[in-house]
């Protein structure tokens, strides 16, 4: 059992125009086989969030923290981050070139474990992640990113997600750009690994079509930096219906 706990984080970017705080006192508790939803307009610091969990060196946390069982994530490295058993899918990933989804995979698994896997298991659990999310096999050959469409990307995250057991995994808009058939594979993908390793998932996203199939334990309504409505999957529902219009008075979040 394992608990990320978010207090009253505040975030801000160097920008042309100056220092910009962007999150503005964030709390959220999440524990492990807790799916939490946080929905927001566009603008809202919901990848913010994301990276800021994950140590991008881009976002300066001005106060508040963020603990992982206790231990102080906002003192440990990104590398330290992942071996403590925390997963950021990031909404836009990054191609990295002569390196096949396979190497990335078994050197990912090898640092994380501190030794690497053994083989034989190892392709058969490669394999039967991939056959499951209905990828071919020789996508394992592959250039991680490269020239991956959006679908295959998202796919490739829920890989690594099923093979590196994280604790709790960050799921940044991990519904866009997917078509109806590609998102319920990946959701079943991600349904999956809760059931499997009881997973706690922090799924950050715009719209509500995913949570059709994923379905949240708690929804956090995200508006200008800050949590500003929490309830259950009803609360969903009624954002897919009015939109966020009511919470957005008279700023120009866009
Ligand atoms: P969301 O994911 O909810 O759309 P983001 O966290 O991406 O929101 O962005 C929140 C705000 O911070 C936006 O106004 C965005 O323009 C600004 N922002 C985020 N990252 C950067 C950056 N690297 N440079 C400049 N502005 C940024
Ligand atoms: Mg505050
Ligand atoms: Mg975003």
């Amino acid at each position: 059992m394992s608990t990320l706990e978010i207090r009253d984080l505040h975030v801000s970017i160097e920008t042309d125009q100056g220092t910009k705080e962007i999150l503005r006192g964030v709390n959220l508790i999440i524990n492990s086989g807790e799916t939490h939803a946080i929905m927001g307009p566009n603008g809202s610091g919901k990848s913010t969030l994301a990276y800021t969990i994950a140590g991008h060196p881009r976002y300066t946390v001005d106060s508040g923290s963020i603990t992982l069982d206790g231990a102080d994530v906002l003192e440990m490295s990104i590398d330290e981050r992942a071996r403590a058993g925390l997963f950021l899918a990031m909404q836009y990933p990054v191609e990295i070139p002569g390196v096949t989804v396979s190497n990335f995979l078994r050197t990912a698994k090898t640092a994380l474990d501190g030794e690497a896997p053994a083989l034989r298991s190892w392709i058969k659990d490669l394999r039967g992640s991939m056959e499951a999310l209905r990828m071919d096999t020789s996508f394992a050959e592959r250039n991680v990113n490269e020239g991956f469409s959006g679908g295959e990307k998202k796919r490739h995250e829920i890989v690594q997600l099923e093979l590196l057991k994280p604790k709790i995994a960050v799921l940044d808009e991990t519904d866009s750009g997917l078509d109806v058939d590609a998102l319920k594979i990946v959701s079943e993908g991600v349904n999956r690994v809760k059931e499997n390793t009881g997973l706690g998932v922090l799924l950050i996203t715009h719209y509500t079509r995913i949570l059709r199939y994923i379905t949240p334990d708690f929804v956090h309504v995200f508006v200008d930096g800050r949590v500003v409505e929490e309830g259950g999957p009803e609360l969903a529902e009624r954002l897919e219906n009015e939109g966020y219009d009511r919470y957005l008075t008279g700023s120009t979040v866009g």
